[in-house]
């Protein structure tokens, strides 16, 4: 289908997400699901490593997971459903086949929020389903021959993989971005997945196509794969919206294909066309019992449910009289949010603002220079408390309160303490100030004059002096005042 250069396009985007439980065992035998990091095949047995023979059993937890991630997202939770064997040779398959659901998921439909310019959408959701990871294959080639070949790590195999499949209800790479990021938040929250991308425990597949603004026709999509982190779903999301608008404003069009995200050359190219011929021979898999699900089973999965992070928002917002962008930001991550209701729970309101300021400052600055992760901060909200007591009460200025928050955050020791060991208490006293203050007009005559000729900046010159004579910690305020008065003195002699 071709259209004249001239139409409006707009971008249609679907994503499937891959996410893997934390569960103790795999899906269907006791093996560990803790294999970041394992040596290579020890985290095996003969079930994931698909003997003949070995019989499954299903992974309770992994049920219980998938089921309170589809209450979280407003889906309906099946009376009944059932695992299915999906056929395809691949060396990453053990068995040659992968249990996974084909018609009968656990959860159907559903919604996820998303915030995009200030506005708050839905995005459909088509199903949640439980399946078994893959093997993961390592590509090599032999130095001396040059000849491929690839090794096989089974430790992955059997690990739970829930799929999210979403409906094509994004308009965007920012909404798509979006829509991962509230996910990923919402999993963490449940406790269910880890939900991280650049780990390869959560992993997005993307379905693009565009059409003329308006237009009900649907245009050829294409699904875009090997997306390793948010950024680089962005990109490839950029780069595909404009690559199908540019082929089809040239008078060509989009060919209906699997494309993969290089992200060294920022382009997605084409996968050969054999990789996309499927044909997996879905059957009810004979080795598991079908699942019937209660509502008293579903009701008390419910109630297990955390407060989960619109609400926590909504209530941050309500109770801490945040504004919306702060409240969004604290209650993104558990963690953070955690941490900030540990920080002012029994403080004065006026706290509030306050240490929320220092947590998405200072904190969060800390948090990416060093990529230490939120849950590991060793800052205490009583350690937190009492540095917003010292600023509170001139016992240190901002400079200082900043480099105290540093080593707080590096050693977890308490404030006062890092304050008295670097010398950092701050100098309000006006005669300790006022000698200094009488010295510092005395060698400044220049700004003076301009002082008494009005100059105001002048001013904001001469305690720049004092405070750097007490290398920052002079109480400025007090510093201002008592320059008001000698300079005010000065000229009247
Ligand atoms: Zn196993």
């Amino acid at each position: 289908m071709s259209a004249p250069a001239t139409t409006d396009f707009e971008t249609i985007i679907g994503l499937e997400v891959h996410a893997q439980l934390t569960t103790k065992s795999k899906m269907f035998c006791p093996c560990s699901v803790d294999y970041y990091g394992a040596p290579p095949n020890t985290l095996v047995c003969p079930v994931c490593l698909g003997l003949p023979g070995a019989l499954p059993v299903i992974n309770q937890q992994a049920l219980e997971y998938v089921a309170m991630t589809g209450l979280a997202l407003h889906s309906t939770i099946a009376e009944r459903s059932k695992f299915d064997r999906k056929n395809y040779p691949y060396p990453d398959l053990m068995k040659g086949y992968q249990i996974s659901q084909y018609d009968a998921p656990i959860c159907a439909q559903g919604w996820l929020a998303i915030d995009v310019d200030g506005q708050t959408k839905r995005a459909a959701l088509t199903r949640i389903h439980l399946e078994e990871d893959v093997a993961k294959l390592f590509h090599r080639r032999d130095p001396v021959s040059g000849e491929a070949y690839s090794l096989v790590d089974v430790n992955r195999s059997g690990v739970p993989l829930m799929e999210i499949v979403g409906e094509p209800d994004l308009r965007s790479p920012e909404e798509a971005r979006q829509y991962l990021i509230k996910l990923q938040s919402i999993l963490r929250y449940l406790g269910v997945s880890q939900a991280d991308m650049e780990k390869g425990n959560f992993r997005c597949d993307a379905n693009i196509s565009i059409r003329p603004r308006g237009s009900p026709t649907l245009m050829s999509r294409v699904e875009v794969k090997n997306m390793n982190s948010l950024r680089s779903v962005y990109r490839a999301l950029e780069f595909e919206a404009q690559r199908q608008r540019q082929a089809v404003q040239e008078g060509g069009r989009v060919v209906q294909e699997t494309r993969g995200w290089v992200e060294e050359r920022g382009e997605t190219v084409a996968h050969r066309s054999k990789e996309q011929a499927h044909d997996y021979r879905y059957f009810p898999e004979p080795d598991l019992p079908p699942m019937a699900f209660t509502p008293e089973w579903i009701e008390a999965l419910r109630r297990r449910l955390p407060e989960l992070p619109d609400a926590r928002r909504e209530r941050f917002m309500r109770q801490y009289s945040l504004p919306p962008y702060d409240a969004g930001l604290l209650t993104a991550s558990r963690a953070l949010a955690d941490l900030y209701e540990r920080c002012v729970a029994g403080a004065d309101s006026k706290r509030y603002k306050a240490a929320a300021n220092w947590l998405l400052g200072e904190l969060s600055r800390l948090l990416n220079v060093t990529g230490t992760d939120v849950s590991e901060v060793k800052i205490t909200p009583a350690g937190l408390a009492e540095l917003l007591d010292l600023l509170e009460a001139g016992g240190i200025n901002q400079t200082a309160a900043k480099e105290i928050f540093e080593a707080m955050f590096r050693s977890g020791r308490a404030p006062r303490e890092i304050m008295q060991e670097k010398g950092l208490a701050q100098i309000s006293g006006a005669d300790e100030l006022g000698s200094l203050v009488q010295q510092t007009i005395a060698a400044n005559a220049k700004a003076v004059a301009d002082y008494a000729a009005g100059k105001d900046t002048a001013l904001g010159f001469l305690t720049g002096q004092v405070m750097r004579a007490t290398k920052g910690r002079a109480n400025p305020t007090v510093v201002q005042q008592l320059l008001r008065e000698r300079l005010a003195k000065e000229s009247v002699q």
